[in-house]
């Protein structure tokens, strides 16, 4: 039996999986505003979870963010509160178990590994394009965390093959770089690109749908997006060459994408006729919990 908690900005969710994969519980509470009551709500949460499902004796969590291998204190959370504290440690104590902490997107590339839509892969890139632009790495079904914990993060690199007469200047990224990855192909960047030379106020879906019916505007953010992601995605295989590279988040639902992307990737990639495996996410936005339980292994 594993045990995943996804720890997310308003809910926290707990799933437990069978040894093979097959969800046997799941249960939501809200997620509180402070550091305190967090650590209560998860020791309740896992104390009614033993009641449905029997003992266990460890927990896998994933969670925007990462621990700092320096500190080993919670950095980068979008749950504030959670920063700078030793959140393995004081779940460990309340709850009587081992804890197992990794970042939501290394929780998705893990499950998408071990029985997803990568299943069988020994090398595994999932991105997850949504509101930001997340990574993670998993070799041989184990997440590379990284020696700064920060593995898989693509997304804050300079978009590849940069030129501002055709990409655009949208300017300054929330990490203080300039023309970031995520600031073109997460849904939120693609939308921003577009209305930003359109004076619209579409959102990623509306766009991409008004190219699928061949309206001119938007076929042409959308033929740069392809560009776009294909130039991030071959950036990333000259150097990590993965076995396959997995989608999530809101993206990763345009279907047309996968063809397009990959016969764009040719072109930058440094090998004649590559192989390339780009595939939509099995299980799409529970991909996260799964991946915390299969932490749990551990
Ligand atoms: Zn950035």
């Amino acid at each position: 039996m594993l045990v995943g908690l996804d720890i997310g900005g308003t809910k926290i969710e707990v799933k437990v999986l069978s040894d093979t994969g097959i969800e046997l519980f799941v249960r939501r509470v809200a997620t509180p505003n402070n550091y305190d009551d967090f650590i209560n709500v998860v020791a309740q949460l896992i104390a009614d979870t033993e009641k449905e499902v029997g003992a266990f004796a460890s927990i896998g969590a994933g969670l925007p963010g990462a621990v700092s291998p320096v500190t080993g204190f919670i950095q980068n959370a979008n749950s504030v509160f959670l920063n700078g504290n030793d959140v393995v440690r004081d779940l460990q104590k309340i709850t009587n178990k081992s804890v197992s902490i990794a970042n939501d997107a290394n929780c998705f590339a893990l499950s998408e590994a071990v029985d997803g839509a990568a299943k069988g892969s020994s090398v595994v890139f999932g991105a997850i394009l949504g509101t930001g632009c997340g990574g993670g790495l998993v070799v041989n079904k184990n997440v590379l965390t990284g020696k700064n914990a920060i593995a898989g993060e693509w997304g804050h690199n300079p978009l590849p093959y940069y030129d501002p007469a055709i990409d655009g200047d949208i300017g300054t990224c929330y990490c203080g770089r300039k023309n970031c990855i995520e600031q073109f192909i997460s849904g939120t960047g693609f939308a921003a690109q577009h209305n930003q030379k359109n004076q619209t106020k579409l959102n990623s879906k509306e766009i991409v749908d008004l190219a699928m019916n061949g309206q001119i505007e938007a076929k042409a953010s959308y033929d740069l997006l392809v560009d776009q992601m294909a130039r991030s995605f071959a950036l990333l295989t000259n150097i990590l060459d993965p076995d396959a590279i997995v989608l999530g988040g809101g993206m990763s639902n345009v279907d047309s994408l996968y063809s397009d992307v990959k016969r764009a990737m040719s072109n930058y990639i440094f090998a004649e006729k590559p192989s390339i495996h780009l595939v939509k996410a099995k299980f799409g936005d529970s991909s996260g919990v799964r991946g915390a339980a299969w932490l749990s292994r551990r």
